[in-house]
Parts: C-alpha cells; structure tokens; sequence
C-alpha cells in the first residue's frame, strides 16, 4: 500500500490532520527543512558510475511540467523548507530551466526560503551563470572527478572538460561560491586526488569526496571501482595535515581543513559511516515522487495528489511522517545495487 491509499484511511487521515501545523517532523523527531529536486532525469553526460551507455529516460508526459514543479516545490516552502536545490540529471539541460529558477527565487526575496541552490556538471554552466547570479543563487555545486580531460571523457563517456573548467570560471567571475564534488574511484582518479583538492583550494573552493553509492543498474560493477575514503583520508594525512572542523552544512560531509592549502575538504561516506541520524532532508524526483530516504525503496506520488487537485500539505506531511530511520547500503561484488533508481532519477 503507498502512503496515498493509506491517506484514505481514517487512520493515516486523523494522524494527518493532527501534525497539520507546525514545521515537517519526521517519526524519528528530525525537522525537514531540505528539498532536492530532480528536475529531468536527462543528462547531457553518461558518467560511468551514474549512468548506463544506453539509458531509457522518462516519456515527457510523465515529467512535471515547470509549472508543476514550481507548486510541489513551493508546497514544501510553505511547509518549513528553507533550502532547495535543484539537481537532476543535468538540470541545466531542461529546456526552461532559468525559468523555474525565476519562479522560484520569488521565495527568495519573500524569505520563504534562505537558499536557492544547484547541483550540476558545469557542461551548460557559462551560458547561465550571469542569469543564476542575478536570480540570487548564491553558491552552487559542480560534479568533477579529475582535472584530465582523458580521464573526463572516458569517465563521463562523452565530456569535454575544457567547458566545464569554462563554466567554472563564468560562475566564479558572476561571483557565485563552488563546491566541487568528486566520487573517489580506486582506478580512475585515485592517485590525483591530492591534485584535484590542490586545485580547488588554490582557486577559493570547497571540495567534497563522494564514495560510490550502489544506485541503479549501470554496465559496470562497482565494486572494482570502490574506494573507501577511510583509506583516502589516511593517505592524504601521510602529507597534509587534517584538522576537523565542526562544521555542519546540514548534509552528511564531515569537514576537515587542509593546513596546507588553508581549504576545506569534505568526506560523504555512506558506505563507511553511516549518516542518517541528523538527515534534513527530502527528494522530489522529475515526475513527482517523493523518496524520504535515498537509499530506501519507500515512494509518494505527489503528482497523483497534484494533478487530482488534492490537498499537498497533507500528502507531503504523511510521507514526511513515513520517512525511515536510515539507509542500508552496502557493496558487495555481484550483488544488485541497494535501490533500483539511479542517481540521477532520485537527484543526487
Ligand atoms: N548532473 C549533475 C551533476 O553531475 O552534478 C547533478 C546530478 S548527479 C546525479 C549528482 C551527484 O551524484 C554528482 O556529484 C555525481 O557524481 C553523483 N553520483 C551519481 N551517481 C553516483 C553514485 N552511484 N554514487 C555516488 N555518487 C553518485
Ligand atoms: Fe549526468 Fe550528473 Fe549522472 Fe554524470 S553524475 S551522468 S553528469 S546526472
């Protein structure tokens, strides 16, 4: 049964209506204040962790109009969400996309939100970065695993990093902070790592290292590839030194700063320490569905509730109330992956 036949019941009606007001709280007594939205699940890159060679993307008529995402977002706004990022697939490559920011950033002004953000490849970034910045996106995250641009092209099977370095430069020179996010590959960028962390501090930015999630289908296994950032950060201790920082961004990245460089780095180590007791946070997928949990298989179909004219604010708050106490993933050679979705669907 999904949350919206129970919505139905008589049950899940009354436990609705008594948490009608007040913030979003989970069962577990966590706040959500943090929305991700897919806004397409189609990607002008085809990286080899993320995505399969030949990917079946969504029929349009199943994907929220920007219309649609606009009211399921702003839904979520007037629930207590004061933070949305924007992610996809590549979310600069859905048609309108500076659009739905336009409509969005009206949260902004109004302080319904206090951050209106995005996670992307930088591929597209340069044509909308004057936009961004004037719309009051303010800081954004660009996914880049290695500064080769062989490497690149083979890891995203089609890129050219000469225009994500590009796209890099325009958000920067618009004066939009970045946080670059690399997933630690044993094979394909281990050994540059340093470098790439180098880079990113001697230019202003964050970085943050990301183990590989076992999220959907793709041709190879990612056990081959897997590298613990436990074993990351001891060898980047071998020659830097790492003090931990208290910082909380919210997410689930432990900080440290690198003396050295004076830069902040970031570990998201789902596989190796678990984050989900202080999780914030909800995903919107491009067609409506609401995961609680990006590692669970748990779904709410806000369209369905949307596009019968039903009521959001119900529907989002009892699947808010649903939202499990943690992920279970682990790797294991041959095993299928913990959740059947890709990144890219659910919106990394
Ligand atoms: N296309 C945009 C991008 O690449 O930044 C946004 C969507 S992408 C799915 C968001 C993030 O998920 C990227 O940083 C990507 O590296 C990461 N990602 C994708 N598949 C992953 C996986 N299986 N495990 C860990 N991270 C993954
Ligand atoms: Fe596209 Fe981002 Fe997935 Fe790479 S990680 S294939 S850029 S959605």
């Amino acid at each position: 049964m999904t949350p919206f036949d129970a919505l139905n019941s008589d049950t899940a009606a009354s436990a609705a209506a008594m948490t009608r007001r007040g913030p979003l709280i989970d069962g577990f007594g966590r706040g959500v204040t943090y929305l991700r939205v897919s806004v397409t699940d189609r990607c002008d890159l085809r990286c080899v962790y993320c995505m399969a060679e030949h990917m079946q993307f969504l029929p349009k008529a199943e994907v929220l109009s920007l219309e649609e995402l606009d009211a399921v977002a702003s839904a979520f706004v007037e629930l207590g969400v004061r933070k949305l990022r924007l992610t996809g697939g590549e979310p600069l490559a859905r048609k309108g996309f500076i659009d739905l920011v336009a409509r969005l950033s009206r949260h902004l002004a109004g302080g319904g939100l206090d951050e209106l953000t995005l996670t992307t490849n930088g591929v597209r970034l340069a044509e909308f970065a004057a936009d961004l910045a004037r719309l009051g996106v303010r800081r954004i995250n660009v996914s880049l695993d290695t500064l080769k641009p062989d490497v690149f092209q083979r890891l995203t099977r089609r890129g050219d990093l000469s225009k994500v370095l590009a796209g890099i430069d325009a958000v920067q020179a618009a004066g939009l902070a970045v946080k670059l996010n690399a997933v630690a590959l044993k094979d394909a960028n281990a050994a540059e790592l340093p470098d790439l962390i180098a880079w990113a501090h001697g230019r202003g930015m964050d970085i943050t290292l990301i183990e590989t999630m076992p999220l959907g289908e793709v041709e190879a296994d990612r056990t081959e590839q897997f590298l613990p950032l436990s074993r990351v950060r001891d060898e980047l201790a071998s020659f830097w030194t790492l003090t931990d920082l208290p910082l909380n961004t919210g997410g689930p990245a432990r900080y440290v700063r690198v003396e050295e460089t004076g830069g902040r780095l970031g570990f998201i180590t789902p596989l190796t320490h678990n984050f989900c007791e202080a999780c914030n946070r909800v995903r919107l997928t491009c067609t409506g569905t609401l995961h609680t949990c990006l590692g669970r298989e748990d779904a709410s179909d806000l369209r369905a509730v949307l596009r019968a004219g039903g009521d959001l604010a119900d529907a989002i708050r009892l699947a808010v109330s649903g939202k499990p106490q943690g992920h279970d993933f682990h790797i294991e050679r041959g095993a299928a992956p913990a959740v059947a979705r890709h990144m890219s669907t659910t919106g990394g």
